[in-house]
């Protein structure tokens, strides 16, 4: 009975050094919440007390989405706009606006070019008697659109002119070539390898450029960036750096979430050009509608 007693004892005055061992007298506990995009807030739904922060935990709670879809909010990457053509384009950023300016002159070679031009090339796809008439010429575009654009609530559809800019410098049109006159395979054949040629406004992109040697800039069947559209969403080849190949979770507007090559890891909506063939064996770069709110492109 004796020796029971004293092991009893033994046994309490162990547990009691084991327990003060593990109470830390300065501890105070506090609550963490959970924090599982990884964007700084907690999700007040799922919190635990400890004195130490858990990995994965935060002390702020007002992530009212902690799935990391959240993080589309932040918008186009700044990145993203080092693509630019520096020669004609001047990026400028101002609160939660960027404006794009560019002169319209690509930094590519083109048989559009003046055949004094440095630039200028031969036809290597355009077939000549089909091209458009003019040489390419400085303009004026101007792009004033939100820095994390958001969806409207009604698609848009594009019209004539510049519905984008290019990375190259020079404007994005759509699919027509008139006003209600779509895009034909005569017209097209008449392009230059960037998938451009002359209108009456100057020289602009409706195609995907060509797989030719000449072409060392434009998206061609890859996930560089294409340009930015008039709603301020960014326009990137048919693949998609996320996952190296074609995307497969597109909505009509060719556009999904998901990071790029500029965002670092975040994810933000951007339109691709669409893998398919729009007329004959052509791909138009944009010839569906806006899923955001489109600015004019003065
Ligand atoms: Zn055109
Ligand atoms: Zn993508």
């Amino acid at each position: 009975m004796k020796y029971l007693t004293f092991s009893l004892l033994l046994l309490l005055g162990a547990t009691f050094l084991i327990a003060s061992c593990d109470d830390d007298d300065d501890c105070v506990e506090t609550t963490w919440y959970q924090d599982s995009d990884g964007d700084g807030l907690g999700n007040p739904d799922v919190s635990q007390s400890a004195c130490e922060q858990p990995e994965g935990y935060v002390s702020d709670n007002t992530d009212t989405d902690d799935t990391g879809s959240s993080s589309t909010s932040s918008g186009n990457p700044k990145a993203a706009f080092d693509e630019f053509n520096t020669d004609a384009v001047t990026i400028s950023f101002d609160d939660d606006e960027v404006t794009i300016e560019s002169n319209g002159l690509p930094n590519h070679t083109s048989p559009y070019w003046s055949s004094t031009n440095s630039l200028y090339i031969d036809p290597v796809i355009a077939n000549a008697s089909r091209m458009s008439p003019g040489t390419i010429r400085s303009g004026s575009y101007t792009l004033t659109a939100p820095l994390a654009p958001q969806k409207a609530a009604n698609t848009s559809s594009t019209g004539l002119g510049a519905i984008g800019i290019a990375i190259t410098g020079a404007p994005i049109f759509n699919d027509e070539e008139g006003p209600n006159v779509a895009l034909s395979e005569n017209v097209a054949s008449g392009f230059d390898y960037a998938g451009g040629h002359m209108g009456p406004s100057g020289y602009h992109y409706h195609l995907e450029s060509s797989d030719v040697p000449e072409n060392t800039i434009l998206s061609q069947n890859d996930e560089k960036l294409v340009g930015i559209l008039q709603d301020g969403f960014l326009l990137y080849g048919r693949k998609c750096n996320a996952t190296g190949d074609y995307p497969t979770d597109l909505d009509e507007s060719g556009g999904h979430t998901s990071a790029t090559q500029h965002s670092d890891g975040e994810e933000f909506y951007h339109y691709h050009i669409i893998n398919e063939y729009y007329i004959g064996d052509y791909i138009i770069l944009f010839g569906v509608d806006l899923q955001g709110t489109p600015n004019t492109i003065m």
